[in-house]
């Protein structure tokens, strides 16, 4: 079974996609928790941070990261998550990053 974010990359759903690339596709979440909420997910169906990940993989997403803050105009700052596994948070099992920004965030999560 394709995972969701399969699905979205692709386009069987649809997402309001801002950046793409040969290696991974960006696109709001659609459930936002800032004003800025993009999730960076890579082509490659890695089930998490614990999945068949190469070092660069993980730099290229977190430097696409960078690069849609920058597009985004988040100049004030942002922040990169990556949720884990249940304890983590996760419910995509398909790994993603999410920038979150335009707005002062809090610390420490829930
Ligand atoms: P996580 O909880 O870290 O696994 O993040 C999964 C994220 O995917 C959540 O922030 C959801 O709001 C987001 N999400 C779920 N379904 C969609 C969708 N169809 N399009 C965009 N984002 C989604």
């Amino acid at each position: 079974m394709p995972t969701l974010f399969e699905r979205i990359i692709s386009g069987e759903i649809p997402s309001d996609r801002v950046y793409e690339d040969e290696r991974c596709v960006v696109f709001r979440d659609i459930a936002p928790q800032a004003p800025t909420h993009v999730l960076v997910v890579p082509r490659k169906p890695v089930p998490s941070l614990e999945g068949d990940l190469d070092a660069s993989l993980a730099g290229h997403l977190l430097m696409v990261a960078r690069h849609v803050a920058h597009l985004e105009g988040l100049s004030a700052g942002y922040r990169v998550v990556i949720n884990c596994g249940s304890d983590g948070g996760q419910t995509v099992d398909h790994l993603h990053v999410h920038v979150l920004g335009g707005r002062t965030l809090t610390w420490p999560p829930g």
